[in-house]
């Protein structure tokens, strides 16, 4: 699939294999290979659980994975590959990578989508202004979005590791968090306008997925943030899932939640 056989209407499925920005472990760059072998391996078939087919849905489209010219070109190649997506009247989930590549993706959506809102599932705020010099650091890419002004509200969910720099932050750029410990399965989230998603999978409690290079105790169960998605009200315009660490991972499992993801996520962008 190439990007010219993306149209309007299409969900782009883009992976990003990179990790140069993480700021622990490498591993993130492999995320993608893994998801598409989970979601392809025959243990489960392509329905979500509010009976999508995404096998069947010829606006489903895999673009394999994004080649980079260099690690530093590759922030500007990603809003480059997500602009064209979007151009085209596609929407675009991208799998893999570590946060960074959120930075770029929100960039490209902002010019399209005025108004846009963004939901935000991690252990961690990721709003470090600049992280060992880099500000394109998987910790700093939601300080490099709410920059552009473009964003009207961004609403994290599940964080438990603010610490006061990002607190500050946080109040700067009036991000609304809703903490891990405030969070309970009655928690709505709604918003009016454009939504984009994106999911770092160190959201969710270790137990449940390893396979991530930040192991946060006290996260989501994988069904929390199942039914947080099944049940938001939201328009999906795209969205994300990132920092799958194969490295780390046990037996496949956490290439499978993300594939899962991948799966539900699809479901709600094209339903
Ligand atoms: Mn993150
Ligand atoms: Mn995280």
């Amino acid at each position: 699939m190439k990007f010219q056989d993306i149209a309007k209407g299409d969900l782009a499925i883009l992976g990003l294999p990179l990790d140069h920005n993480s700021s622990y472990m490498m591993g993130p760059a492999l995320a993608p290979m893994r998801m598409r072998e989970a979601l392809h391996c025959g243990s489960a078939n392509l329905t979500s659980e509010n009976g999508y087919d995404i096998g069947a849905e010829p606006r489903w489209k895999d673009l394999g994975d994004l080649t980079f010219s260099s690690a530093e070109a590759s922030i500007g190649e990603i809003e480059a590959a997500a602009s064209d997506i979007i151009n085209r009247g596609a929407k675009l989930l991208s799998i893999g990578g570590d946060h960074s590549v959120s930075g770029p993706l929100i960039r490209a959506h902002t010019k399209v989508y005025p108004g846009l809102n963004i939901l935000h599932f991690d252990a961690h705020s990721d709003l470090y202004d600049e992280m060992e010099g880099n500000r394109d650091s998987h910790a700093c890419p939601f300080a490099r979005a709410m920059e552009t002004g473009q964003v009207k509200r961004l609403v994290q969910v599940g964080i438990r590791t603010l610490n006061q720099h990002q607190k500050e932050q946080a109040e700067r750029f009036g991000v609304e968090i809703i903490a891990m410990k405030d969070w309970t399965p009655d928690t709505t989230l709604n918003f009016d306008g454009p939504l984009y998603l994106s999911i770092d999978l160190d959201v969710l409690d270790p137990a449940f997925a390893p396979g991530v290079s930040h192991h946060e105790p006290g996260g989501m169960s994988v069904r929390d943030l199942l039914n947080s998605l099944h049940k938001l009200d939201a328009d999906l315009i795209g969205a994300d899932i990132v920092e799958l660490n194969p490295h780390r991972d046990l037996v496949g499992m956490t290439a499978m939640v993300a594939a899962k993801l991948t799966k539900e996520v699809s479901a709600k962008l094209l339903g």
